[in-house]
């Protein structure tokens, strides 16, 4: 079993970093407010016995290694949307961490590595590019999408130097050796809700691409 109640509490504490009137958080990627919200669940991630740390994109990770190099990944995000939800994000992150944390209490030994991430910039609210750090994991992340500007003019290339990272060095991120990705993610519908269930294993899923978020904006 997890411990639910540490989930929720966790859950909260984070909703307070970029927190909106309306009850929602507001946290773009490479700000400030996110870089707080990243070292939070950091937090976590050390008090779960993970060895921590960020890639060159800023992606945060906390590895719990097992008996073989080939990896489970499971991860989220904590940037948001203007005045998103509390749990689209978190939740996955912070489940990853709770299993491992379960487990090392519960005194289990892990055959496969497993790794918790928190990628950056998942929802594409400040760029209009979106998944940037997960692209750089997969190794499709490209110099020329780093080109890409905010509002005010400043590019993603610029925002990762801004916050510390080397946007010269988005290739390191690459991640080798995995062998299965895990997400757990708020229902943004409410079928489940309706039917009174508590949990659904998705068949497939929505893939948001370039194309799509750039005719949005
Ligand atoms: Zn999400």
């Amino acid at each position: 079993m997890i411990n639910g109640e540490r989930i929720w509490i966790r859950l909260k504490e984070l909703s307070e970093i970029g927190k909106t009137d309306d009850g929602g958080v507001t946290r773009y990627s490479y700000t400030d407010l996110e870089a707080a919200a990243n070292e939070q669940v950091r937090t976590y991630m050390e008090e779960a016995g993970l060895t921590t740390g960020y890639d060159s994109v800023g992606n945060l990770y906390g590895i719990k290694k097992g008996t073989k190099e080939d990896t489970l990944l499971i991860g989220s995000h904590v940037d948001s949307v203007p005045n998103g939800g509390n749990f689209d994000g978190p939740l996955g992150v912070l489940a990853g961490i709770e299993v491992l944390e379960s487990l090392q209490e519960q005194g289990k030994e892990l055959t496969h590595t497993v790794k918790v991430m928190a990628f950056k910039d998942e929802e594409g609210s400040r760029f209009g590019l979106g998944m940037i750090g997960s692209r750089a994991v997969a190794g499709i992340l490209t110099a020329e999408q780093l080109q890409k500007t905010d509002a005010d003019g400043v590019s993603i290339y610029e925002a990762m130097k801004q916050q510390g990272y080397d946007p010269n060095a988005f290739g390191e991120a690459k991640l080798e050796n995995i062998k299965a990705y895990l997400e757990l993610h708020i229902e943004q519908g409410k079928i489940l809700e309706s039917a009174n269930i508590a949990a659904g294993i998705v068949s497939g899923i929505a893939g948001p691409c370039l194309v799509t978020y750039e005719t949005n904006r």
